[in-house]
This record gives C-alpha cells, structure tokens and sequence, in this order.
C-alpha cells in the first residue's frame, strides 16, 4: 500500500465557491463527534436556526440547513412547494436560473420562462410583462447573485411583482446570503435557499433553506406527497424544530454543522452590515486594480455582485494556462467561465472570509506578473 494520508495544499479560495474557510471555523470541526440526537447537539441545532433567522433577517420559524449542498436546497424548495400541473414563472439569466426550469420540469409543471441576457440584472418589466400574460401562475423564481455572470438582481422589486400578481416567490440566495443586502421578511421571500461554502465560509455541503408561513402552508395542503423522501421537509421538520421531542429522520453531519454554527457565530459577532460593507470595499479595491491592468467587467458597474467579479479575459491570453499558473505558483484558485462564458471569463470571488485585502493585493500582484508579455 502507498496511499497515505491526504495533506491538501494550502490555497487561497478566489473562485465561485467554496471559499477560503477561516482557521476559527477549520478548528470548530475538528471538535469531538456527539450523538445527533445528543441533548447538548440538539440545543446547537436549536442555536444554528436562530443564527440562520438572523442571516436571512427572518422570524420563520421553518428555517434550517439542509444536509446536503445548495442544489438540495434548491430542489427541497421546488419539491416541496411545485405540485404536478403547476405553472412556475423561471427567470433566467445565467447556469442556476436554467437549473431552476430543470426542477420545474422533473416535477411534471409548466414553466414560463423569462428569458434576460447573461451577465445582467433580471427585468423587473420583463416579469411584470410575464405575469399579466400568465395569470394561472403559482410562483415565480428567480436567482438573487447569478454566480454563472456575477449579476445581482433587485429581490426586493421582483418579490413585490410576484406579490402583486398573487404569487410565492422562490428565491436563490446561495451567495447572496453574506455578501450582499438580503431581507427575507421585509422584502416578502417565501422560500429561500442558500450555501454554506460561499458567503458563509463554512465547509461546502450544508444548505440553508427558510419558508414563510404562507409557504409552509401550501407544504402542508399539498395533494400528493412530496416526490423526495429525503427532502419532504415535513417530515426534515420534525427533526430540526424545538418543540417536543425530536424524531430521527436521518444523522445530521454532526461535525458540519459545528462549523456552520461557528461561521454563522462569526457573522453574527461582525453583523450582516459590517460583512456586506466589507464585501463592497474588498470589491472596490479590486476593481481599481483591473482597471489598472486593462482588465473589463462583463457586468455594469450597478449591478454588479461584489463577492463575484466576472471579467473578460484579455485579448491573447490563455484561460487555462493562466489559472494553472495562479494555481501552481501562488495557491491562488480563481474560477473559469461558466455556460455562455466558458473559455472567456474569469469569475473571482470574494466570498466571506476571502474578502481580504491581501487575498485582493494577492489576486492583483499575480495577475500582473503572469499577465506580463
Ligand atoms: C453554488 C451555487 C448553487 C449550487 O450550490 P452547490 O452547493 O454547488 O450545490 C446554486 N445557485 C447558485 C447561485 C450558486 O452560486
């Protein structure tokens, strides 16, 4: 036998996702393994979901993390609240808007797809257009933080519209949720998803997921069963909530979730205003640094996400070659294209406890020098 234990290199995590994990949150995992059903884990569990209310600034008392990544918790949002037959209105301007049509789809709905361009804000007309053609609509989802095109949309105006035309919203905020303002209640979400390992600076792996009442009641009316076992959260429920005694469903990654606790902790001790200001600022500097190296954003300047820069990559310059370099010779990953971008965008992130000025300075001194004729 030669297989040894597995010694990752250290790197610096400036891609789409999973971020540079602080050594706090490392040292939280690393703590001994209790029983899932262990009272002093049970009242961590209880902790976790009201740190998660306060991240997603919502009172819903169905807020939890899925154990699995954020495409569970995008597809527990769909399952659980799309029935057969159905009709879903789908916004769609980047890879997870058209991940979204997919889950419409297998659940034997119809979706109305609002179709925008990649590498720009989802129209709010263009919505507003879609739902006085479609009055048989249920819910409308779109995807806050486009990490395909590095796009923000106005959750807020679009949730409004879908209010207006008496529908549910479901709402992606995988790296949103962090970086940017997201205001689950004030703004009227009725499902939402997220991710542990971009904003939060947890592991990967973990999804967070809140439903409104109105949300949880449609759950709770439903007419067939949830397709997905694993997913109902019916029954995922009764395994997170604090009243009565608690039911196995399935064992929570016990250890995963000591680090969602400490990064969630983290956030919590910074505030939701301090992280979203500091994601701004560590963006600013970076962009001032692009526009030093000649080098263009794909998305203008008002809506762009600051923990997810898309850029153009040079005329001349080779994609991969350029990332196997800032991977070998300075430990820094930085994202390729994605979709209609493959092989002529770089995605860099600054993503929770990677929006640092020296992850920034690092980023810009690298380029520069491999950029270098
Ligand atoms: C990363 C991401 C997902 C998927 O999350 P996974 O944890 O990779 O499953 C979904 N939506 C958006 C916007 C994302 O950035």
């Amino acid at each position: 036998m030669t297989i040894q234990s597995f010694i990752p290199p250290q790197r610096t995590l400036m891609g789409p996702g999973p971020s540079d994990v602080s050594p706090r949150v490392l040292s939280a995992l690393a703590r001994p393994t209790v029983g899932h059903l262990d009272p002093t884990f049970v009242g961590m569990m209880d902790e976790v979901k009201s740190l998660l209310q306060y991240a997603f600034q919502t009172q819903n008392p169905y807020t939890m993390a899925i154990s699995a990544p954020g495409s569970a918790g995008m597809e527990a949002c769909f399952v659980n609240l799309v029935s057969p037959g159905d009709t879903v209105v789908v916004c769609r301007n980047g890879v997870f808007g058209a991940r979204m049509i997919e889950n419409v789809n297998r659940i034997g709905a119809k979706t109305v797809v609002v179709d925008g361009t990649w590498g720009r804000a989802v129209d709010p007309q263009a919505l507003e257009d879609a739902l006085k053609q479609t009055p048989e609509a249920k819910f409308v989802a779109f995807v806050h933080a486009e990490t395909s095109t590095g796009a923000l949309s106005d959750a807020k105006t679009l949730c409004e519209i879908a209010r207006k035309h008496n529908c549910l919203t479901i709402v992606d905020a995988v790296t949103s949720l962090g970086g940017v303002e997201l205001r689950v209640d004030e703004w009227g979400i009725d499902a939402v998803y997220s991710g542990s390992q971009k904003c939060l600076s947890c592991v990967p792996g973990l999804s967070p997921v809140s439903f409104s009442e109105q949300a949880a009641q449609v759950i709770k009316n439903r007419d067939s069963a949830v397709q997905s076992w694993f997913l109902d959260q019916s029954l995922v429920m009764e395994y997170w909530s604090g009243q009565g005694k608690r039911s196995y469903h399935h064992t929570a990654p016990v250890n995963s979730l000591y680090a969602l606790h400490e990064s969630l902790l983290a956030l919590l001790n910074e505030t939701l205003e301090k992280s979203w200001t500091r994601h701004r600022e560590q963006h600013n500097k970076l962009a001032a640094g692009f526009e030093d190296l000649g080098i263009n954003f794909i998305v203008p300047e008002q809506e762009r996400l600051p923990q997810l820069n898309a850029v153009y990559i040079p005329q001349g310059i080779d994609d991969v070659k350029v990332r196997q370099l800032l991977l070998n010779e300075y430990n820094l990953e930085i994202g390729a294209g994605l979709g209609q971008f493959a092989g002529n965008a770089w995605r860099i992130g600054l993503m929770g406890y990677a929006a640092r000025s020296e992850n920034v300075a690092l980023c810009l001194a690298a380029l520069k020098e491999v950029l270098a004729p």
